[in-house]
């Protein structure tokens, strides 16, 4: 018997409403996982951005708050429990607030951004569930951070009583080492002394991270970038020269240099050196603002450049209707443009990398009670700003700084540094003013770049310099 043929294409037929039926399962498939990748993603996102975040509050009920390490594991935030009673604890007092902040009153630094990773508990499921079962919290995974707990503890000292900051980094890799900030205070006691930290008659700022947070005119440190802008305008920068008579006059408005009796002939690396106003203000006049602008941005200007903490955007102010004067206070680091001093740090250390910037970061991972790695952020990729010859022209200015010209008082008995000092006046008087120093060695191959800032504090080179010199000798020599 003939065997019914079946009608050629039916099977197919048939097929193909099985595949389609597969292909819109598939897609909807594919899109529930996009769907809650990206949800979980953006919750991360938002979590970090937003750290009063209930949805992880309610963790710390079976979860122990995890603890904050520095990079050489030391405990610088956990929580004791005693008879069911938690108790947030920083064993090292002030000494490390600027970075973990406070979880007491709210939450601040890293307890408020790392406030997910530090109610959550990445313990083995065995080890999840017999917590459960026997009701007992399971610990929270620990922060680890990039700051080396020994350099903290040298700058806090170094830094003393003093009104200022003192932020350390390594230039190739972004991890910041170091960031103190006086005043400062004792996460312990902040519930405590809540009424007088926030006190109206307390104006010390003393909750505030001045390396993040604190906005400063930056003073001649600033030239800094005014050279890099000149040097993407003008390719012949090394033919660079300018006759310094004492001041500068254009229009009727008069800007002083050095002593008055000028600086003579110079060059943009004895212009840094010599931290000549008027030859800076000469380049000043002849830089596009718009591209000018643009380079802060890229350096930048306009973000708060660490994730993990609050922090203020650096301002460039000049537009292209600013007046002359302006310009010209401006092209020395005068005027209304202010940094942080962590942006200051960001733009010695791009110099100090041959020219690529390397964007900061506090966090360096994420792990478990049993050393398991759950999180590692690690370096972000740099991007150039100036060639690695520019680069190099800036940093031989900027030994020269240390070298011949201004500051002396950076040199170290153990390597060559390269710096730039600022003293800026602020609220236009001579007596206040604040001292800045901005370096990073050794400078044929950096390892350390340090910014010194100064509220109030003086000169640059008289007062800033010396500590930022001595953050580097005990860096390289310990
Ligand atoms: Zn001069």
């Amino acid at each position: 018997m003939k065997r019914r043929e079946e009608p050629r294409g039916s099977r197919f037929q048939n097929n193909k409403e099985i595949y389609t039926a597969g292909a819109i399962l598939g897609l909807l498939l594919v899109s529930l996982i996009f769907g809650l990748l990206w949800f979980e993603l953006a919750r991360r996102e938002e979590t970090l951005a937003r750290p009063e975040n209930n949805r992880y509050e309610a963790n710390g009920d079976s979860v122990i708050r995890g603890n904050i390490e520095t990079r050489d594991r030391v405990v610088i935030a956990r929580t004791d429990t005693d008879n069911g009673a938690e108790t947030r604890v920083y064993p090292f007092g002030p000494l490390f607030s600027s970075v973990t902040g406070y979880s007491a009153v709210g939450r601040t630094g890293l307890e408020a951004s790392m406030n997910r990773y530090l109610l959550t508990s990445s313990v083995s499921f065995g080890d999840l569930i017999t917590n459960d079962l026997m009701d007992r919290k399971s610990q929270g995974d620990t922060v680890v951070t990039t700051i080396d707990s020994d350099l903290q503890h040298y700058c806090y000292e170094l830094l003393g009583d003093r009104k200022g900051s003192i932020t350390v980094m390594e230039p190739r890799t972004g991890k910041v080492l170091v960031m103190v900030t006086s005043p400062t205070f004792d996460p312990n006691t902040v519930k405590e002394n809540w009424e007088a930290l926030t006190s109206p008659d307390n104006d010390t700022g003393i909750l505030m991270n001045r390396c993040t947070q604190g906005l400063y005119a930056p003073g001649s440190t600033f030239k800094l970038v005014t050279a890099i802008e000149y040097m993407r305008e003008h390719p012949d920068y090394e033919s660079y020269h300018y006759n310094c008579t004492g001041s500068y006059t254009l229009n009727g408005e008069t800007v002083l240099c050095g002593d008055g009796s000028g600086h003579g002939n110079v060059d943009l690396e004895h212009a840094v050196a010599y931290s000549c106003n008027a030859a800076f203000i000469d380049m000043g006049l002849s830089l596009d603002i718009g591209k000018w602008g643009a380079l802060t941005k890229e350096l930048g200007f306009g973000d708060k450049l660490l994730r993990e903490l609050p922090g203020a955007a650096s301002t460039f102010s000049l537009t292209e209707g600013s007046g002359l004067f302006e310009v010209m206070q401006t092209s020395f680091g005068q005027g209304r443009t202010m940094e942080t001093p962590l942006e200051n740090l960001v733009i010695t250390s791009m110099i100090a990398n041959g020219g690529v910037l390397v964007p900061p970061y506090l966090v360096e991972y994420v792990e478990n009670t049993d050393g398991k790695v759950s999180e590692r952020f690690g370096p972000s990729p740099g991007t150039r700003v100036i060639t690695e010859e520019q680069a190099a022209y800036l940093k031989r200015s900027m030994e020269a700084v240390v070298n011949y010209g201004t500051t002396p008082q950076a040199a170290s008995p153990v390597c060559q540094v390269a710096g730039k000092s600022g003293t800026a006046q602020y609220a236009s008087s001579f007596e206040n003013m604040h001292a800045w120093f901005t370096a990073f060695a050794p400078s044929d191959d950096p390892v350390i770049s340090v910014t010194v800032m100064l509220e109030k504090g003086g000169y640059g080179s008289t007062d800033a310099a010396p500590l930022a010199r001595d953050v580097i000798t005990y860096y390289l020599t310990r």
